[in-house]
Formats: C-alpha cells, structure tokens, sequence
C-alpha cells in the first residue's frame, strides 16, 4: 500500500462511460415516484421502458451520476408507464416530501425566506444537473423570474421543463406557504434561448389562515432524516475492512452530507511518499494536481469546499466538494462536509489501527464494535456509558470513567464509571473538578496530552479523591475536539496495581478509545445543537410552535383529569405599525423584550412559546386553571403597560389574549384552536382585552370569515363616524383658553353582535383585505356632509378624515374628494386629510404627487402621528403638508422632563419656520395643556377636551 499510485476510483466505475451530468437525487425521485403509484411491476416495466442498463438500486443510490440522456429517457417512460402527462411536473412538486436530500431541506429552510431560496437557486441546480444553467433575472418579496437554460448540444425537453417548474414552485412550502404559482411565457423548446419562469406565492400567511401544518415540522423531518443518513454512513465506513475500501467508500458516501459534481479525497499515510487520492467525477490528471494544491494547504478557489479529515490525534488529509469553475455551494455547506469528515477520519484511524495490531486480533475487533456501538449513540450520556463499559475490555484496565468538561461551570464533572465498587462508582460520579483548585485539570486544559497521575504527587483535592476511589495511579486521556476539551477518559487499575503498569502500549489504547468518543462526542453535541434549533426560535430563543404542540400533547396525555392543562394565546396589538414605523430591526427588539416580559409571568412548570410573528403562547398545568389561568392573563396584560424601550425610545404594545382550559375530547390541536379563537374574539372587542373560551359570543369563532363581514358591514352601513373636537389654545390674561375649531372623524363599527368597535378592532383587516379605500372614501363623503351641517349651525367649522396609505394610492380619491366638496358646496380649505407618518409615504410609488395634487385642489393635508416614525425631521420638508399631528405619546412625556418640553418646542419652533400648523394629540390634563400652551403649540386635541363621540361638540367638554 506505501506506494500506491493516484488512484481512480469512486461510483463513476460503476456506471461506466456515462457523463456525469444528473446526480441520482433526480433519478431517484423518478423511481421513487413511479414505485409509489404503481408499486414494484411499475418499476419494472419504467426500467424497460426507458431501456437502461441499470437497476433500481443504481438509480436510488444517491452518490451516483448519470447522463442527461438517461434522465430524460426515464421521465418518458415515467409518463408512459404511469399513463400521467403531468408526472413530470408532479415528480417535481412532490420532491420536499419525498425526501430529496434532507440536506437541502435544511439549508434551505435556513436561508429564511422564498426570495432568499430563489436567490440561491442558480447554486443548488448545480448540484443536481451540469447540463443547464439557471439565473434569477429578478426576485421580489411574493414574486421571481426565473430564467433556466439547457446548454448547447443538448435536446430540450417538455418534461425536464415540467419537472422544472414543479420542483421551484414548492419552495414557499419549506416555509409552510402555499407553492407558487408559476408561469412560463417562454420555452426552449419552442426556439427560445431559454425558458422563463414566473413565480408568485403569498409572501405571508394572513393571520386568519392559521395552518396547522408547520415549517418547523418540515425541518424537523429533514433534520431525522439528515442524522439517520449520517449514522448509516458512520457505520458503513468503520465497517471498512481495509484502508483502500474505507477510503473509496469515504468518497462513495460523501453526497449523504453534501451533493456535488465531483468529490476529491487526498490522504496521506505514514511512511508513504506519494498521496493517496481518491476520486469521483474528476479525471485523473486535474485530480491528481488537485490533490498536491490540496494537501499543499493551496486555496482551490470558491467553488470547492474544503474540509480536513483530522481526529484530535493526527491529520489525514482533506475533502473537496467541487463544483463548476462559476459555481459555488449553498451556505453552511462547510459544516455538513465537516462532520462528514469527523466520521471518515475516525474510520481511518480505526482501519489504521486495525492494521498495526493484527497481532491482537480480539481487542481490535473491541475497538470496531465500540466504533459500531458509537455510531448509534446520540446523546452525551449514552456515548459514556458505552465508552465506560467497553473500556476495560480494549485497554485492560478494570476501572473506567468519563467525565464531561461544562464550559458554562468551568468544570469537570462525572458522567459515567465502571468497574470498582458501587462506592467508588457513586463518588466518581459526585466528582466536579475545578481547575483553580487542581492544577493537573489545568495543566490538562493546555497540553492536551495523556497524563499518568501517581497519588502521592497530585495536589490536594485530587488527592483526596483518588484516595476516595481507593486508587494509586490513573492515567487520564483528554477528549479533544480539534482544539476543545470535551472531557476525559480515565482508566485505573485496582489497588494496588501490577508493576509498570501503565506502558506504551496500555497509553496508546486508551488514546485509540478517546478518539472515537471525541468523534462522537462532537457528534452528539452538533446534534443537540441543531435539535435545539429545530425546536426554538431563532429571535427569542424561545420554544417554536413544534416544540410547544409536542409538549402539550404530552402534558394532555398524562393529565389526569379535565382542566389539568390551559392554554393562553397572545397576540399583539398593532406589532404591524412597529415594524412599518421604526423598522424590522426595531421590531425584533421589540419582540425579544415581549418574550422576556412574557417569561416573567411564569410558574414554575409552565410554558411559554413563539408561535410565529407577533403570537405567543402559554402553557399552564396543573391547580385550579379556571382562576389561575386568568390571573395569569391578568398579570400579563398588567406587565404589557408599562412602556419597552427600544433604540433608546419607548414604546407602548398591548396584547390581546384568548385562554382556553382542557376539556376531556380535546387534542392538542382542539385546545389551541379554542384558545386561539378566544383570541381572536378578544382582538374584535378593540385593544388589550382578554376572552376566556366559553364566554365567546353565539358566533364568535365563526367570525373568522370577517373579512367578508367587514365587507357586508360597509354595504350594509354599520359603519359610523365619531366626533373628536380639535382646540385652539390662545391666551387670556395670561390663562389659556380654548376654542373649538374643528372635528377629526374617526370610524366606529356599529357591529351587530359585537357592539360599537374602535378601528383597532378593524383597521388591520380592513387593511389587509383591501377594503380600506371603500371605508375611507365613505368617511370622506359623510364627513363634509356632516361639516356642512355644522356650518349651518353657524360655525366656520373643519373636519378632519383619516386616509390610510393605500387610500392615497386610490384612482377614486381626488375624483371622490373632488365631488364631496361641490356636492356640499365646501370650501376645500375646511377639509384637512390626514395621512400617518410612516415607510409606506415614501416608499409607495405617486404619494407625493398625490398629495401635491389633493393640495392644488386647496385640501389640506396633516401629517398625522408625527414623532413616532424615524427620520422624521427630514419629511418635514420633503412631504408637501399644511399640518403636524404631534403623537400622543410625544405629549405624554410632557408629564416628566424639561428635556420633553424643549423637544416640543424646537418641534412648533421648526414647524413654524416651515409655515407648518402643529396639532398636539392626546392632551389629557391641565399641566399638559398649560406646557404645551407655554411653548407656543396652538392647537390640540385630547380627552381633555372632548372624547369622540357621535355628533359633533361645538364646546369644550371640559374646559370653559
Ligand atoms: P388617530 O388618527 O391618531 O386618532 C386619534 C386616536 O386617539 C383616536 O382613537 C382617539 O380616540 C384617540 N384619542 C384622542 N384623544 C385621546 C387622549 O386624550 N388620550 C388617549 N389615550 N387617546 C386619545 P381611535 O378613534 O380609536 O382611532 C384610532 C386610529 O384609527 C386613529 O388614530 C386613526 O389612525 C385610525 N382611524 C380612525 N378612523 C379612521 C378612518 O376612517 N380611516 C382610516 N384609514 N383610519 C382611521
Ligand atoms: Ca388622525
Ligand atoms: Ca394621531
């Protein structure tokens, strides 16, 4: 074996001749398709159909590659077999399920959103096909295009084309969204250069179609299926019985962890001069000058991934993934290659080991079931009650233990023993060892080498343990994980040991030991990680919704009677406006605080969890749940008042909370689904309320269908406008004195069942159904009539109607603006429109115009909820505005500092400058009128003065 030339082995010898241009995972979803429709006689009669050399196992082994042609003869016969001409297409949109590389599905659930998957597409086709080239021509938030090109030399096909456009369309599916629709303007087939590919899907669930179906779960699946692959593969390389089989099946195995056109293994050995090098998809030349830039450390350029197939005790070589010169791997790829390795490089280790100690044939057929044994552990104790028991048998020694290294504690501590007495065994376990009291433990954590540790020179606290394990001399080997401590082996014989024990020999054993748990070790604590993962979420750190479904069925299955368990469901109020004015950022500080508020209110036992978005839920067990559960709810709707401070500002967010109690036919899914129905009649009744299922009114979770309601409530006139007085404050003698000047109209629905409802409870769906224009062009229409009336009474009277941002965007507005005003015979100066500060003012297109052209018809326009949004100074100039609504909550800071007060009156100060009028809004008490009137702010508004209220007040409630 020491001078064995490069060598060209790899799955390619198998399908001989054949071009490497599809990889298998097509194929095998072909087959596996057509098995699934037609059973094994389906199989059989695609393979005669497509008429191939090779067998369904071939097809289905996923380190293969074949040729275009073969792909395509196998998608005819697929259609032909399973008499389908939409088999294609299905094959695709069926691939997520059935399993295409779980690899993928991790990495690309990772990437976090569609736009962000399509982005990466161009990079993941290169893994399965080298024939075509994909480009993303543009990709938005809900829409793509696509443009996919079959390179020259090639025959274009429809079905290749389908299976195309059915797998791209399923990639909103990994994040538990409908697939996208897709069309396809051009084909290759039909001459054009390329096909294009548009796509659009929904870019967010809307909150009312809640599915059960969750992302999490699909990367949970993957997440099995992507370790139940790598601990076959485990397996399967230390099963090797030779060094030139491990490493061809290292090279066979390499796409369960990463899929790549081509793979290059370079290994070296001791005492050989020349490398072994082991390869697939690569002609021997390119290989074999690749291996020497690899081994030589040479960066290989973008588009080979490379990773070191190293244990903690020696370097072996390296692993390339590698793809086309323009091409490049997925992100995180690195670290599936990486783990690969691990593995490989514990085989090699052990097949080396075998090598050299043919000599003692049944300790090393010891080390290989110990090998085999780990391959299957997964979690940290386990993988140390194996080691400890295997121990004595490879190395000799009676007496094992492992103890763990706690990078939180800064501590070893005991995790398993055997041998000894139970004594022994119990104080072991007890064991925590701190380096600042045991010099040897820090001695350890810098040298990283196997030590022999003899009683009566250690320090003190050691001392004093071996004595309690009633032994003289144990040799410690440290776990490493390249440069990490994981832990240590330790082995001692009983007392008093055989002369010169421990030798070389008896060392290098249990170095051999330490190894393979290192490996598994690492292996077992990658998985907690992305288990971890998989089960929390990513911004709060809290448990995610497949988490929190999988504990409440546990905890409804071993509860022993009714109300055992209860559910709240929170959703906030209004998050939609925090993300829109300070930005995403802004928002999940937001969210973070909300989740560490929501902790706070927990009993020990409970549960509290991130569904999605702005939805949280908890998990109460145990006592009296019908009163606990909505002191719970209290408390927390309590904890939300007081104000979050985000980038140094405050902000107000209220919740409103649904909470259901366990009855004896409830699922899981029935106690959320009551829960979140309770939630959602609480949202309905405005702000900050909480509804305990039960109570809900006749209809209340059929309301679900209220976008259609709102849509019947505006034909059918249950919507209203109330009245809000607008002030001027001048002076008299001295005092201030208010006059009323105008009205702001703000909507009510009158709602048949659920009584009169403030826009919180339906300003969002109003929104988010589109129905928003309609109800505000109403609003505009009955408030300069109602104005008109006033008029009439004998007061100059304004009125003042809200326009949401897609109203401004409206054709109908000005026309509808326009009429209202002749109709009535307005003067246009007496109507002041009022738009919210917000990202949607700039970043809609035609907004400026639009408000530009409202004010050439004399309009005026008011800034409203000015202070709350960011860059706020700056729109002062750019936005053409009569008026500056200062938000409420700008004037209730008016209540503490001086600093707020110098705030407001640079605000009127540059206002004024700016022939700008300034409005302060929510004015509830005398000291915010006389500071406000105190730095010259003219006008206000605030209960202070009037609530809204059905018809208009020409007098101050309040105030004389
Ligand atoms: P807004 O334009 O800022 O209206 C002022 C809101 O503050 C009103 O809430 C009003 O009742 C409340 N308010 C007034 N003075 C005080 C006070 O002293 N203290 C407190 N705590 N609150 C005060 P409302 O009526 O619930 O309206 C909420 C929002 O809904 C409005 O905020 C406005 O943005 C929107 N809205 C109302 N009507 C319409 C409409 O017809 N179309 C559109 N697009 N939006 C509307
Ligand atoms: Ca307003
Ligand atoms: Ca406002």
């Amino acid at each position: 074996m020491a001078d064995m030339p490069p060598r060209a082995d790899g799955p390619d010898q198998a399908s001989a001749a054949e071009p490497r241009e599809t990889a298998a995972t097509t194929t095998a979803l072909i087959v596996n398709y057509v098995r699934h429709h037609g059973g094994e006689a389906a199989v059989h009669d695609l393979l005669a159909a497509a008429d191939l050399r090779h067998t369904a196992a071939e097809l289905t082994d996923p380190a293969r590659w074949y040729s275009y042609e073969t792909r395509i003869r196998l998608f005819e016969a697929a259609t032909e077999v399973l008499d389908d001409p939409e088999a294609a297409f299905k094959i695709g949109a069926t691939a997520l399920e059935n399993n295409l590389a779980p690899a993928i599905v991790l990495l690309v659930r990772a990437l976090g959103s569609p736009r962000q998957v399509y982005r990466q597409l161009p990079s993941a086709v290169t893994k399965f096909s080298t024939t075509s080239t994909m480009e993303v021509v543009e990709a938005g938030s809900s829409q793509a295009r696509i443009s996919f090109r079959l390179h020259a030399g090639y025959r274009h096909s429809r079905l290749d084309c389908a299976y195309a456009q059915g797998l791209i369309s399923t990639v909103p599916t990994v994040f538990s969204l409908e697939p996208a629709r897709i069309e396809h303007p051009a084909c290759q087939s039909d001459g054009h250069d390329a096909c294009i590919y548009d796509l659009s899907w929904q870019a967010r669930r809307r909150p009312w179609q809640r599915s059960r179906r969750d992302g999490a779960d699909t990367e949970l699946k993957a997440l099995r299926a992507q370790l139940a692959s790598l601990q076959s593969t485990a397996s399967d390389l230390v099963g090797s019985h030779d060094l030139d089989q491990a490493l061809t099946r290292i090279i066979e195995r390499a796409a369960s962890a990463v899929i790549a056109p081509a793979y290059l293994l370079a290994v070296e050995t001791p005492g050989a001069d020349t490398p072994l090098v082991h390869r697939a998809g690569l002609d021997p030349v390119t290989a074999e000058d690749m291996a020497i830039r690899l081994l030589g450390g040479e960066d290989l350029g973008p588009h080979v991934v490379v990773v070191d197939v190293a244990t903690a005790r020696r370097q072996y070589g390296r692993l390339a993934a590698v793809y086309a010169a323009d091409q490049r791997g997925l992100r995180d790829e690195r670290s599936l290659l990486s783990a690969y390795a691990a593995h490989a490089a514990a085989a090699l280790e052990l097949v080396l080991a075998l090598d050299t100690s043919r000599r003692d044939e049944a300790r090393a057929r010891d080390l290989l079931t110990l090998a085999h044994q780990l391959s299957v552990t997964t979690s940290e104790q386990e993988i140390a009650d194996v080691v400890v028991r295997m121990t004595p048998t490879i190395s000799g020694a009676p007496r094992a233990s492992l103890l763990a290294w706690d990078a939180g504690r800064g501590s070893l501590r005991g995790l398993a023993a055997h041998g000894g007495t139970e004594q022994t065994r119990a104080t072991l376990l007890e064991t925590e060892l701190r380096p600042d009291e045991t010099s040897e433990l820090a001695r350890m954590l810098t040298r990283r080498r196997p030590t022999v540790l003899r009683s009566a020179d250690v320090s003190p606290v050691l001392r004093s343990v071996l004595e309690a394990l009633d032994t003289e001399t144990v040799v410690v080997v440290p776990l490493l994980a390249g440069d990490t401590l994981l832990g240590v082996l330790t082995a001692t014989e009983n007392n008093p040991a055989p002369p010169g024990w421990p030798d070389a020999e008896a060392v290098e054993r249990l170095s051999g030991i330490a190894d393979q748990a290192a490996t598994a070790l690492q292996n077992a604590h990658l998985v907690t990680r992305i288990r971890h993962q998989a089960q929390h979420d990513g911004l709060t750190g809290l448990p995610n919704r497949a988490l929190f479904m999988h504990t409440l069925e546990r905890e409804i299955a071993t509860s022993e009677s009714d109300g055992g368990v209860a559910v709240l469901f929170c959703d906030l109020d209004g998050f939609k406006q925090v993300n829109d004015q300070y930005g995403h950022a802004a928002g999940d500080e937001l969210l973070r605080q909300v989740a560490a508020r929501l902790r706070a209110h927990l009993r020990p036992g409970d549960l509290v969890a991130r569904l999605s978005g702005d939805e949280f839920a908890l998990l109460l067990r145990g006592g009296d749940l019908d009163l606990g559960a909505g002191d719970v709810a209290n408390r927390i709707t309590d904890g939300f008042s007081a104000p979050f401070r985000v980038d140094g500002r405050e902000l107000r967010i209220s919740t409103s909370i649904g909470v259901a109690v366990q009855r004896a036919s409830d699922d899981g899914g029935h106690l959320l689904r009551r829960a979140d129905a309770a939630m959602y009649v609480a949202k309905q009744r405005g702000r900050n309320q909480i509804v305990l299922d039960g109570e809900t009114p006749r209809g209340g979770t059929t309301s679900r269908r209220s976008a259609a309601q709102l849509r019947a409530g505006l034909d059918a006139g249950e919507f209203a406008l109330y009245y809000q007085p607008i002030v001027r404050l001048t002076s008299d003698l001295g005092e201030p004195r208010v006059t009323v000047v105008g009205q702001e109209a703000l909507a009510r629905w009158c709602h048949p069942e659920l009584g009169v409802l403030a826009p919180a409870a339906f300003l969002a769906l109003a929104e988010e159904s589109g129905h928003v224009a309609d109800l505000d062009l109403w609003a505009v229409r009955s408030a300069v009539a109602a104005a008109v009336d006033w008029a009439g009474s004998g007061h100059p009277f304004h009125v003042a109607v809200n326009l949401s941002a897609q109203t401004l965007i409206d054709p109908r507005l000005r026309a509808c603006v326009r009429e209202a005003l002749s109709a009535n015979d307005l003067e246009a100066g007496s109507l002041t429109l009022e738009v919210t500060e917000s990202r949607a003012l700039v970043d809609l297109p035609g907004v400026v115009e639009q408000l530009t052209q409202l004010r050439q018809l004399g309009v005026r326009i008011a800034l409203d909820d000015f202070g709350t949004g960011f860059s706020t100074l700056t729109w002062l100039q750019r936005l053409p505005i009569d008026q500056v609504k200062l938000d409420r909550s700008f004037v209730a800071t008016l209540d503490g500092s001086d600093r707020a007060a110098h705030l407001v009156e640079g605000v009127v100060a540059l206002a004024r400058s700016l022939d700008i009028e300034v409005v302060a809004e929510g004015v509830e008490r005398e000291t915010h009128l006389r500071r406000l009137h105190a730095v010259g702010c003219e006008l206000a508004q605030g209960y202070l003065f009037g609530r809204p209220t059905p018809t208009a007040m020409t007098e101050p409630s309040t105030l004389h």
